[in-house]
């Protein structure tokens, strides 16, 4: 079993679930068996498209396969993840993990009993201009997250804050690691009957406060963070792929090689800024991120973000929204 090909279905082909199928067809170490779509033209669509076997029933698919992706809307991602868990399944399921907090950890704690692994997709784990960071020693203490995007009927099943600000949720949560104190919210609809444009002022235990703001609303994609800490500010374009670091060393040797050094004196110190710019190698990110899902099951790599990762940036996202929700009324 261990060197057998993982065998391996997507369940929902539209927007992205198509790209799940693409990639698995090319992926070493997995089987694409088959999709379902509860649409049959966009199956037979994507079963042509890429020469995937289309399945009529989601039962048998399921009874063909180790593993799934599912990427239908987020309103059926807990009923048909459960399903799958149930009979064994590992699930990767696109984000949010679930719409509600008790179907998150339910799925859980059926996926503890059967011995199976929930992934969810937060991609932007994954991106390079995110990973940047990781040769500093990362403790912020203010942090600024915008994420800004064009309307599109896809996701408007659920509100901003569970749509596209989760994502900035879960970047937060792997950069902070303090309990989460206190959350102020502010929200409204524009163009749909739930919350379009949202802001979050959230404030950790440990001191650091974030400032979210993130809207489906807007002419262009803007995907930013900037990040202040004691002696370092860095500034990172998730849409761009881009991260600058500025530093201050007190001795120009701890820069790196690359980096751009200036002498500064400050209050009566010698010191020195460092700037940097890493060239960043831009990846497919959904690629890297299912390869990642198929060797979690093969045991020999770490799921990059786990359910239960996912059921916690979905327990803060439901606070905003909740707080949002008050402040309407
Ligand atoms: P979409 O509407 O384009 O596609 C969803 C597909 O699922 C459709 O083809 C629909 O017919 C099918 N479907 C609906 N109910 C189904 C069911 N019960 N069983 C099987 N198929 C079903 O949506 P999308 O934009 O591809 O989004 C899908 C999911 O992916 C959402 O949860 C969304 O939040 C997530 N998503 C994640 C990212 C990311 O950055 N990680 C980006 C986009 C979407």
């Amino acid at each position: 079993m261990k060197n057998d090909p993982v065998k391996v279905g997507v369940i929902g082909v539209g927007h992205l679930g198509q790209h799940h199928a693409k990639h698995y067809k090319n992926l070493s170490n997995c089987d694409m068996v088959g999709i379902f779509d509860v649409d049959d033209t966009q199956s037979a669509i994507i079963s042509r498209k890429y020469n995937i076997p289309s399945y009529h029933t989601l039962e048998s698919l399921i009874k063909k396969i180790d593993a799934v992706s599912i990427v239908t809307p987020t309103k059926h991602h807990s009923a048909v993840a459960k399903l799958c868990i149930e009979r064994e399944k590992h699930v990767f399921i696109e984000k949010p993990i679930t719409q509600t907090l008790d179907q998150a950890d339910e799925l859980l704690k059926i996926a503890k009993q059967k011995n199976v692994l929930i992934q969810v997709g937060h991609i932007e784990r994954l991106n390079p201009a995110l990973t940047a960071l990781k040769p500093y020693s990362i403790n912020p203490k203010f942090i600024e997250l915008q994420r800004l995007a064009p309307y599109t009927s896809r996701g408007t099943d659920v509100p901003v804050v569970l749509d596209k600000m989760i994502h900035d949720i879960d970047i937060l949560l792997s950069l902070v690691h303090s309990p989460v104190k206190a959350i102020q919210a502010k929200g409204l609809s524009i163009l749909t009957n739930s919350v379009d444009v949202a802001h979050a002022r959230i404030r950790f235990e440990n001191g650091t406060v974030a400032s979210i703001m993130s809207s489906r609303i807007a002419k262009n994609d803007v995907r930013k963070i900037k990040l202040f800490q004691r002696e370092l500010y860095a500034t990172i374009d998730l849409f761009a792929q881009t991260t600058e670091v500025y530093r201050v060393l007190k001795d120009e040797k701890q820069g790196s090689p690359s980096a751009l050094i200036e002498p500064f004196n400050y209050d009566e110190k010698s010191l020195y800024i460092s700037y940097e710019k890493p060239i960043l190698e831009k990846t497919d990110l959904l690629k890297v991120e299912l390869k990642n899902f198929i060797s979690s099951i093969k045991g020999t790599e770490t799921s990059i973000v786990s359910g239960v990762e996912g059921r916690d940036a979905l327990q803060v996202a439901l606070k905003i929204q909740n707080k949002i929700i008050q402040d309407l009324h």
